[in-house]
């Protein structure tokens, strides 16, 4: 993503009733963030929030909560927001890494991770959002029966992300290289990423993961 550093984006997310400042201190508590305790939902890198946003729209009975690392990013969702506010989603400017700091143990019941960076250099690996390594972390805040579910264009990140699934002690419980023409795609929000690359003919991968015991 391209990132101009935005006088005030800072600012306008510290005095935004959208975005959660402290994080941390709503461990264990995030429900109390929403007018109804309904399942909780996260995307991770939610870019400009295109995606969480259609979600909250269609799915009333869901809490969202998106997370991104860039205020200059998340400004632009919060823009959004206050020309059409939805009462189910709530926002986080922070790093991935920190998740198990500020949900806790089974806290979350989805997690969506879309277009995520690809950190191409094999010494870069473990900060993909797919790797053993954030799965340690998902494992902390994700309920039981709770699923990660991974878009991206990205061939040879979705090629890591197959291997990284079972190598995490996690099962695939369905994977496609076009999702668009699949059987899956009934119902399939598009992301930011995803309508740009899809209107340039490039296929969508997509896997669903889940822990088979807990
Ligand atoms: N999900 C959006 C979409 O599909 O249109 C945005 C995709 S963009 C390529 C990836 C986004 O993830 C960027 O906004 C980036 O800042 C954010 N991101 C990457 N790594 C992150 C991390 N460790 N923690 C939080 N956000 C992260």
């Amino acid at each position: 993503m391209r990132l101009r550093n935005i006088p005030g984006a800072d600012d306008a997310i510290l005095n935004s009733e959208y975005c959660i400042k402290n994080p941390e201190e709503q461990k264990g508590h995030w429900q109390d963030c929403f007018n109804k305790v309904q399942p909780l939902h996260i995307e991770i890198g939610m870019g400009k929030g295109r995606f969480i946003m259609d979600m909250a729209a269609l799915h009333p009975d869901i809490n969202y909560i998106g997370i991104e690392r860039y205020s200059s990013v998340l400004l632009r969702a919060l823009q959004k927001m206050e020309q059409n506010p939805l009462p189910n989603i709530k926002f986080i400017c922070m790093d991935a890494a920190d998740v198990a700091g500020v949900f806790a143990k089974d806290e979350v019941d989805r997690i969506y991770l879309n277009f995520s960076d690809p950190w191409p250099k094999d010494r870069h690996a473990k900060r993909r959002l797919t790797s053993t390594h954030f799965f340690e972390h998902y494992d902390h805040i994700l309920a039981p029966d709770g699923r990660v579910m991974f878009k991206t264009d990205n061939r040879p990140l979705f090629d890591f992300s197959l291997e990284q699934v079972p190598e995490a002690g996690w099962t695939l419980e369905n994977y496609t290289y076009d999702l668009h023409h699949s059987e899956y795609n009934e119902g399939n929000i598009m992301t930011e990423y995803e309508a740009k690359f899809s209107a340039l003919g490039t296929p969508i991968n997509r896997l669903v993961a889940y822990r088979t015991k807990k």
